[in-house]
């Protein structure tokens, strides 16, 4: 069995994390050049915009991807195995199939990394963390400092090149500094990174407001995953009743994106020692992702 993975920085990293910080860096490297290009009003302006969201945009990375979201109920049954004390039963209110802890009613099971959190919402590829109760409030200040940095940086990125395509004098003042073939590389990372900004702002913007949307309908992330997977298989059930024939293809095409297949099913039992109920409860897998689109693509 895997082990358990206690915040983001534990191994094995994310291919997504590691390109968010080299993507982090090559912003900055960009920003560089720019703040260089920037008559001097515009650089005192850009540097005191863009360097305070860029370093609390890091100081929330490494806060968001340190913290440990894992249902506090399994650090005290720890505790009590390692010194031999027995485990309060007042904590009973659910067990884990997967990990056999005890745990709150609210905490999920995340198979990527093996453990259970408690007020789940879902697993953060680019964190390589799990967001829960602990670390929700992080990540959403995150986002909207990511936001806030990226709509700095495209604002700039895009006088930038307007004025370098509009004024031959400011393009002959490149070529002055950096000369003909520097010129055209830094003009081309300026073009690519606010390119690559202005994708990220908008993804990043649909996230936030669904992020919105689920909190005024009081909703995690998980809960609406578990909305949709109820809403295909009534969708599934009422197609099966209603005679249609069966297209193979499309059939199996509708199983790969199905949410069940992202987050397969397991029970969790739930109750006090005398009387257990069993209710419905979650495994995510490596796959899961924290991106809206994905969010709308699993609900087919
Ligand atoms: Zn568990
Ligand atoms: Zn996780």
């Amino acid at each position: 069995m895997n082990t358990r993975k206690q915040n983001g920085f534990s191994r094995p990293y994310h291919p997504f994390q590691i390109a968010t910080w080299l993507m982090s860096l090559f912003l900055v490297a960009v920003a560089i050049l720019i703040t260089l290009i920037l008559e001097t009003s515009l650089q005192i302006v850009f540097s005191l915009l863009f360097w305070p969201a860029q370093i609390l945009y890091w100081i929330l990375g490494v806060l968001a991807t340190c913290s440990d979201p894992t249902d506090p109920l399994v650090y005290q049954q720890e505790y009590a195995i390692n010194n031999g004390l027995s485990f309060d039963e007042r904590n009973r209110e659910a067990v884990c199939t997967i990990c056999s802890f005890y745990v709150a009613g609210n905490s999920k099971h995340c198979g990527y990394c093996n453990r259970c959190v408690s007020d789940f919402d879902h697993h953060c590829k680019w964190l390589n963390n799990c967001i829960g109760g602990k670390n929700y409030k992080l990540f959403i200040y995150l986002i909207v400092v990511l936001e806030i940095n990226g709509l700095i940086f495209i604002i700039f990125g895009l006088y930038t090149i307007i004025d370098r395509y509009s004024y031959q004098e400011t393009k002959e003042k490149w070529i002055d500094i950096y000369g003909e073939t520097g010129e055209q590389v830094i003009d081309a990372f300026i073009f690519f990174q606010t390119s690559i900004s202005l994708a990220v702002f908008l993804a990043n913007g649909k996230l936030i407001i669904f992020h919105i949307w689920l909190r005024s309908n009081g909703m995690t992330t998980y809960d609406y995953i578990c909305q949709m997977r109820k809403k295909n298989k009534i969708m599934s059930h009422t197609e099966a009743t209603s005679g249609e024939k069966a297209d193979v293809n499309s059939n199996r095409s509708n199983e790969e994106i199905s949410p069940r297949n992202h987050y397969p099913e397991t029970k969790t039992l739930i109750g006090t020692s005398e009387e257990l109920k069993i209710v419905e409860g979650a495994t995510m897998r490596p796959s899961d992702t924290d991106s809206f689109e994905n969010h709308k693509n699993l609900s087919g």
